[in-house]
């Protein structure tokens, strides 16, 4: 088995008497790309300022790379994680390049030593001809992969990130996936939260989904598609076939169905034979996977959710 990076066991934490997390646990391995998804003020950005130690759990316990992360100054495991938060914390008086190389310095890394990796790590988010340009000059993206790329500094095994791609400019979102799974590709570990369903099912292997601080799916991008989301079946009949009267018997057994023109689509059961169809000409059939869009309003929305 893989090793065990981030580590979250019965994990509780308050605000006051709010609990904002309630009793979650996960575990990322090596070289996963771990999507964290969940609808706003679902707990994501507390789950992540625990995994880097910023705050601490009521009650629980987190592992990162086998120690606890808190308080943040723990400089082994600090040494190891690169992370980006909502708010980048750049110093808009320096540069792109000067902010990076002062990220550096923190990290013990100095002199030429410090102006190499900085400029490595701003050509990785594409954003080296705009290294000597103040940070007050940069739009919202660009600040976006400054950030990215000083999360990079110390070339950590495990990366961070807060919605990273949440209301950028196209190009800079298309860099920021790019990067994870170049990082990933290298054997890093890449744990994320977003809201965006599009952008976990594209980039991630791996999933948690998290409402209302209690995690209700986490696993395998696949598994979890496979247990959450159920396959839908399309069935296209010759184009003068009265699919409409299909349609209304089908509804009437119970099945949940679409008609457009000679398409059917519908949820199968386990007692429909395709060839039970075979006498109304059918051109073809096929089988579609639920995306994981379907899987989330499923799980998120209140009217289906009740696990
Ligand atoms: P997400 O990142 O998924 O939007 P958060 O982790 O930021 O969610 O917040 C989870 C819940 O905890 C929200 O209801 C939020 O209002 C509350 N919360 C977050 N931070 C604080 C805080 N510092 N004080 C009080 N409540 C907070
Ligand atoms: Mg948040």
């Amino acid at each position: 088995m893989a090793e065990v990076l981030i580590d979250l066991k019965e994990i509780h934490r308050f605000y006051g008497d709010f609990e904002a997390l309630k009793g979650i646990s996960l575990k990322v391995e090596k070289g996963q790309i771990f999507g964290f998804l969940g609808p706003n003020g679902s707990g994501k950005t507390t789950t992540i300022k625990l995994i880097l130690g910023l705050i601490k759990p009521s009650f629980g316990t987190v592992r990162v790379s086998g120690g606890d992360p808190y308080p943040n100054n723990h400089r082994n495991v600090r040494k190891n994680i690169g992370s980006m938060l909502e708010l980048d914390g750049l110093y808009e008086k320096l540069t792109g390049l000067e902010n990076v190389i002062f990220w550096a310095e923190l990290f013990g890394i100095n002199g030429l030593k410090a102006v190499k990796r900085a400029k490595k790590v701003i050509k990785l988010v594409e954003m080296s001809e705009w290294d000597n340009i103040l940070v007050s000059k940069y739009s919202f993206g660009m600040r976006k992969r400054l950030a990215l790329a000083r999360a990079l500094i110390s070339d950590p095994d495990i990366i961070i990130l807060d919605e990273p791609t949440v209301g950028v400019d196209p190009e800079t979102r298309y860099i920021i996936r790019k990067m994870m799974k170049n990082l990933a590709s290298q054997g890093k570990t890449v744990f994320f939260s977003s809201h965006d369903l599009e952008e976990i099912q594209k980039t991630c292997t791996h999933v948690a989904i998290i409402k209302k601080g209690k995690i209700i799916s986490n696993g395998a991008l696949n598994d979890v598609l496979a247990q959450f989301g159920k396959p839908k079946l399309f069935i296209r009949f010759e184009s003068d076939f009265d699919t409409d009267s299909l349609g209304k018997k089908l509804e009437k057994m119970g099945y949940q169905i679409h008609v457009e023109g000679p398409l059917i689509s519908l949820y199968p059961k386990n007692d429909l034979n395709i060839d039970d169809f075979s006498k109304y000409g059918i051109i073809d059939s096929w089988k579609v996977e639920s995306s994981l869009e379907e899987v989330y309003l499923n799980l998120v929305t209140d009217k289906k959710a009740k696990t």
